[in-house]
């Protein structure tokens, strides 16, 4: 039975026998080896009496195709110490605790598999292992207790960013005139879609949203969320760090969202605020496709369709220079010459997007002040010299955030890891189909995004688990 024992490998039992049952699982009949297990709870005295003997059925991790079954037949001890309160004992072991139903490697494992990213949700894991949903929550929670517990670890560079939880609940438009005074008595959304097509009648009743803090530099994951988005969630999550976590940040990672730049001011006043290339960018593509539609209007007295040539060429304007190939940059600067003014006005805006490019590229070079300067005001003055209000709006809002925008340029630091991030959490809110409890999503969000850094493979496969009759 040696062998046996070793293939259980459960520390302190030994293998007894083993038997198949009808319905074809194995039975396991285990005994207690390890002395300590005769130890009394309470004052450490091993008992030598035996009071009777006790038999216990506790789950284990899968084995095989059926599985098996565990039957530890263990003894019960008198407590015959002097000063020990305690009359009698049932023997435990670490690797089966006192009262406990699971093995501790089972409960490990159910835990690990969520944490680990090895099943999706917690239901995948309580199905893989034939547990309950509540117990595979616990196991979570007690495997997770280091990466959430107590006070956030030191940060410099700090990315701040929001996520949407779940999808904005809107009032139709043809409803009722007053809300409903408590929320158990809202209507059926409508699908995330104001109703009838009247989206100024229809008004927002719930749209919840997350501010996460993230690790840009050291890898530590998301730190922390907080519900709402306004400056003071901000603050108040700031503000509820120690005041040597808030030395430490020197630099913050944010979008071009002034609510932000009032919570980092006023929590993290020394810390140097860092808008990326990503943003600023994006609103210069934006801005060259305001000028498109404004062009086609004024043009045709209509909306694009996909006869007009500058739609057909809206996804070049969107491309950077340097990925265009000759053709396509011929293909794009030929339509808008063949437009005329017209077209003349896109490629303006084209051209002031690729100066805003040519300039965030000083990023990561280690620029001199002087080259920084020089192509700055290359941008700004053909965003003058253009007289498109489109493209003074753009300059007004990079000279806005230019002390920003510059920190960029020095130091590279970008805010990607937080999107990164976000694009994990909201999977895994998927994947759940959604949360109904903020704590529990925060807690999954911290077991998603620090897995890289934790060590752990990408997401296999749910290893094979056909519960057994015995894991049910
Ligand atoms: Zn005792």
């Amino acid at each position: 039975m040696r062998a046996a024992t070793l293939l259980v490998e459960l520390d302190g039992l030994v293998v007894r026998r083993v038997e198949r049952q009808t319905d074809g699982s194995r039975l396991v009949w285990l005994e207690t080896v390890d002395e300590a297990a005769r130890a009394c709870p309470s004052c450490g005295v091993f008992a030598s009496r035996v009071k009777g003997v006790v038999r216990t059925r506790p789950r284990d991790l899968p084995c095989g195709s059926a599985g098996l079954r565990l039957e530890w037949v263990k003894r019960r001890w008198y407590c015959d110490e002097a000063g020990c309160a305690r009359g009698s004992f049932t023997e435990s072991l670490p690797a089966v605790p006192a009262r406990a139903r699971l093995t501790a490697r089972l409960r490990a494992e159910a835990g690990r598999r969520v944490v680990d990213g090895v099943c999706a949700t917690v239901v995948a894991a309580a199905r893989s292992l034939g547990l309950s949903w509540p117990t595979v929550m616990d196991a979570v929670r007690r495997q997770a207790a280091d990466l959430d517990g107590g006070a956030a670890p030191p940060v410099e560079v700090l990315g701040i960013d929001e996520v949407r939880r779940g999808r904005p609940r809107w009032w139709p438009a043809g409803g009722p005139t007053a809300a409903p005074a408590l929320p158990a008595a809202e209507p059926e959304p409508q699908d995330g879609e104001p109703a009838g097509g009247e989206p100024a009648k229809a008004r927002v009743l719930a749209d919840r949203w997350h501010v996460g803090f993230t690790d840009l530099a050291g890898g530590q994951g998301m730190l922390g969320q907080v519900e709402g988005r306004t400056a003071d969630d901000v603050a108040y999550w700031l503000a509820s760090q120690s005041a040597a976590w808030r030395d430490r940040v020197r630099y913050v990672a944010i979008d071009m969202c002034t609510v932000f730049v009032a919570a980092v001011r006023r929590s993290l006043p020394h810390a140097t605020l860092v808008v990326d290339h990503f943003h600023v960018v994006q609103l210069a593509n934006d801005a060259v496709a305001e000028v498109r539609r404004r062009v086609t209007t004024v043009l045709r007295g209509r909306r694009g369709r996909d006869s007009d040539p500058e739609w057909k060429i809206r996804n070049l304007l969107r491309r950077n220079r340097e990925d265009l190939t000759d053709r396509q940059l011929a293909k794009l600067w030929n339509t808008l010459i063949d437009l005329g003014e017209p077209g003349q006005t896109i490629l303006t805006a084209w051209i002031a997007k690729e100066e805003l490019r040519h300039l965030l590229a000083l990023a990561r070079t280690h620029p001199d002040r002087t080259v920084i300067a020089h192509r700055l005001t290359r941008f700004y003055t053909w965003c003058a010299d253009a007289a498109v209000p489109e493209l003074e709006r753009l300059a007004t809002t990079v000279s806005t955030w230019w002390d920003r925008i510059e920190a960029f340029l020095h130091t590279g630091i970008t805010n990607a890891t937080s999107e990164g991030h976000n694009r994990v959490v909201k999977l895994d809110a998927r994947n759940a189909f959604g949360y109904r409890n903020p704590e529990n999503q925060r807690l999954r969000t911290r077991c998603a995004t620090t897995r890289r850094t934790r060590g752990c493979r990408r997401i296999q496969a749910v290893i094979a688990t056909h519960a057994s009759p015995a894991n049910r």
